[in-house]
């Protein structure tokens, strides 16, 4: 997702002190003081214009959540959002996944969502996809244990591949979806690709968690 020429889209958003964190680096291991609180923190990679992240963040005030987005123009859409909020339990920054490694500490976080994550379909850049051998050790470090992952997509090569590849990182998967929608989950809240994506096919879902006797 990418809204091209987004006027001071770094000034604009780096200007919303109360939920744009910029110095991210400077609280690992410390989260907890950025809230105030001792509570768990939630992550979601790639939150988009952060509809999921805001309502979840809503229903549940006493978990902290952080949203991590890689494009400026769409992550200034959520803080636009938060601007007219009152959700002291939300944080957003602006950075890659990539970078989780540096500004999470071991167990920092307790639940890890993935919606939508970019598909990637060239074989030849499969390992860019979030559900990669290149993320799934970062995200192992930075969970909590029996930390899990909420992962959801419309796109059914990805899906499979996540299956795999999550199996073959020796991973438990449990509440495995083929069609969420028409499934007894209860609770779902949408995200912006899901309210598009679901009126052309089903959507996928899975949770999942390290092994950590291993
Ligand atoms: N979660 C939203 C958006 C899905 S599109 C929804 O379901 O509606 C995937 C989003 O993930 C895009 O906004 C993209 O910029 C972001 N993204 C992809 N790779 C990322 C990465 N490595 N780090 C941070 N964000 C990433």
């Amino acid at each position: 997702m990418r809204l091209r020429n987004v006027k001071n889209a770094h000034e604009r958003l780096v200007s919303n002190e109360k939920y744009v964190i910029t110095d991210c680096k400077e609280h690992k291991g410390k989260w907890n003081e950025v809230f105030g609180n001792n509570n768990p923190i939630e992550l979601e990679i790639g939150m988009g214009k952060g509809q999921f992240l805001l309502e979840l963040a809503k229903r549940n005030p006493d978990i902290n959540y952080i949203g991590i987005e890689k494009f400026t123009s769409v992550i200034l859409r959520a803080s636009e959002k938060l601007e007219n909020l009152d959700l002291p339990n939300v944080r957003i920054i602006n950075v890659n996944a990539d970078d989780l490694l540096d500004i999470f500490t071991e167990g920092e976080i307790s639940k890890l969502y993935l919606n939508f994550s970019d598909p990637w379909p060239k074989n030849c850049h499969a390992k860019r996809r979030l559900t990669s051998i290149t993320y799934l050790p970062k995200y192992e470090v930075i969970l909590k244990k029996d930390g899990e992952i909420h992962f959801k997509t419309d796109n059914i090569h990805l899906f499979e591949f996540s299956l795999e590849s999550m199996n073959n990182y020796q991973m438990l998967l449990k509440n495995i979806s083929l069609d969420l929608h028409n499934s007894a989950f209860e609770g779902n809240i949408m995200t912006e690709f899901e309210e598009r994506f679901s009126k052309t096919g089903p959507i996928y879902r899975l949770e999942a968690t390290f092994r950590r006797e291993k």
